[in-house]
């Protein structure tokens, strides 16, 4: 891949066996101008739309997609070497997050009375309208599903869209816009930028863009935040995570083990809401090691269909993984899997026991199949701990007792919790998701992921016509004690 400034073309590999698959070509600076022209021209179109044509628009789409299905989980599976189920899940959540948006299109944009208070001569209400347009820059650890939320939110809040995909795998994109400009007739609502960090730079520091969502890391977050604050641009920030799971000792052991391998292993582990930091009750931690360990082992990373955990996308990725395990693997206790393959960047799935707290595998963002197991005595203590680091996407806690189960949550620092369950919470299309702290903020799904690319507009009018207002300069005086007694009656 070619990850020049503004580079002429983007070269394809597939990280599970290094093979170039595609080169497709980069974006401009003259066609990016053309973009921005093409959806300047349709914005008014777009952003007076009825949202129940945009709800049509958006059903013709799916229902291409689900067309097409074979043929993304291919791409998917082939540019970020994941496995193909993984691909199958991913298409699963992109198309479940279509139709709920499209369920909520038409109540999301009533207008909404409002409680007037004691100003009863008049009327209030609010309503959503369209940002106008929104630039979307997306990673390529989930090429379909984390385009696809946020670019059909922002379409069905009625703003015209210009995505710009990560520039490691844009051939998801490039099919995504192929199914769009088909089945939708609407080719400039959506249109797509391909280049690397420069091109994002400059989607976000376009004037004519109103709004940028931003999923990726935290520290291009921070970048995309400071370029955003020259113009007051609202920004949306989906950034990274090192999320815990507590496992308390009142536990379904298996279910936990299963889980902590699941939820840290899936995509590589290439998942912003990865299981990356595990910490278990102390009274059972060596079974909990027994367990896991012995099933660690037993996962295989590879090409072929027999084995679990696909490739890590990027090399730049690997790399990072090795640094982390490398710097704790002589004072920590490590388990690993097998690696059953030579070509692709591979890595062993891996437990890591006990690694010091200030270790960057402790402090940092793995995003591989790693875990780092660590004990706790107290819910005091483990609450300390999993909000040491300063991100703070999602967290999970085991346990049989819901009760204590909703003490620990209230008391994590992230935006979302799964209580006996892991990842799942993502595949629910109505569940608000968004991070705290280092994980950026503003909300994607659900009518919380529609409203953040709206304004919201409030309207106030009379009831009925009653000449001046009592405030206004003519009556002021008059009404003075009048105003007094009032206050004293209704409010004292
Ligand atoms: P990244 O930050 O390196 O890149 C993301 C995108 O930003 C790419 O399209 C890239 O070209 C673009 N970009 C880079 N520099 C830019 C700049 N200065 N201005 C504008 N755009 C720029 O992230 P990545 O490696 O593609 O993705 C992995 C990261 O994303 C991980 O940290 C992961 O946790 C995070 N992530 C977060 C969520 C979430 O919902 N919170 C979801 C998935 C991934």
């Amino acid at each position: 891949m070619n990850n020049n400034l503004l580079p002429e073309s983007l070269e394809v590999f597939e990280p599970s066996t290094q093979e170039f698959i595609k080169s497709i070509p980069a974006t401009s600076p003259e066609e990016f101008l053309v973009k921005i022209k093409n959806a300047k021209k349709k914005k008014e179109y777009w952003n007076s739309s009825k949202p129940r044509y945009r709800k049509i628009i958006l059903k013709k789409f799916r229902k291409a997609i689900i067309k097409r299905l074979e043929d993304f989980i291919a791409i998917i599976t082939k540019e970020t070497g994941k496995k193909k189920f993984e691909s199958l899940i991913e298409l699963y959540g992109a198309v479940e997050h279509l139709k709920n948006t499209e369920t909520l299109i038409n109540s999301i944009f009533r207008k909404k009375r409002r409680n007037v208070g004691t100003l009863i001569t008049k009327k209030a209400w609010t309503k959503l309208e369209p940002v106008g347009m929104a630039g979307i820059i997306s990673p390529w650890n989930y090429p379909l599903l984390l385009t696809i939320t946020s670019v059909v939110e922002a379409i069905a809040a009625g703003n015209v869209v210009i995505l710009k995909p990560s520039e490691y795998t844009p051939l998801t994109t490039e099919l995504l816009k192929e199914v769009w400009d088909k089945s939708t007739g609407e080719e400039d609502v959506f249109q797509v930028i391909y280049g690397g960090s420069d091109l994002g730079s400059k989607l976000v520091n376009s004037i004519h863009v109103d709004i940028i969502c931003f999923t990726g890391s935290t520290k291009i977050g921070k970048i995309i935040a400071r370029d955003c604050a020259k113009y007051l641009k609202p920004v949306i920030l989906e950034l990274g995570g090192k999320d815990p799971m507590i496992i308390c000792d009142d536990t379904d052991l298996n279910r936990a083990v299963n889980a902590a391998l699941w939820g840290g292993m899936t995509n590589a582990g290439q998942t912003c809401i990865s299981v990356e930091r595990i910490y278990v009750d102390e009274r059972i931690k060596d079974i909990f090691i027994e367990k896991i360990s012995k099933k660690v082992k037993q996962l295989k990373a590879g090409k072929s269909t027999n084995c679990d955990i696909g490739s890590i996308t990027t090399k730049n990725g690997l790399e990072k993984i090795i640094n982390q395990v490398n710097k704790v693997k002589n004072t920590s206790g490590i388990y690993q899997g097998i690696v059953d393959d030579k070509k692709g960047y591979f890595y062993p799935p891996t437990i890591v026991v006990d690694p010091n707290d200030d270790s960057d595998l402790m402090k940092d963002e793995t995003f591989g199949p790693v875990v780092s197991i660590s004990s706790f005595r107290t819910i005091e203590e483990v609450i300390k701990k999993a909000n040491s680091v300063g991100y703070g996407l999602s967290a999970s806690i085991f346990t049989k007792n819901k009760k204590k189960a909703i003490i620990i949550a209230k008391q994590l620092k992230v935006g979302s919790i799964a209580i006996n369950d892991v990842l799942s919470h993502y595949g629910i299309a109505d569940l608000p998701f968004g991070g705290t702290g280092l994980s950026g903020f503003g909300r994607v799904h659900g009518k919380e992921g529609i409203k953040s690319f709206c304004n919201l507009k409030s309207y106030m009018t009379n009831r009925f016509q009653i000449g001046d207002e009592i405030w206004w300069y003519s009556k002021s005086k008059r009404y003075y004690n009048i105003i007094i007694r009032f206050l004293k009656f209704y409010f004292g």
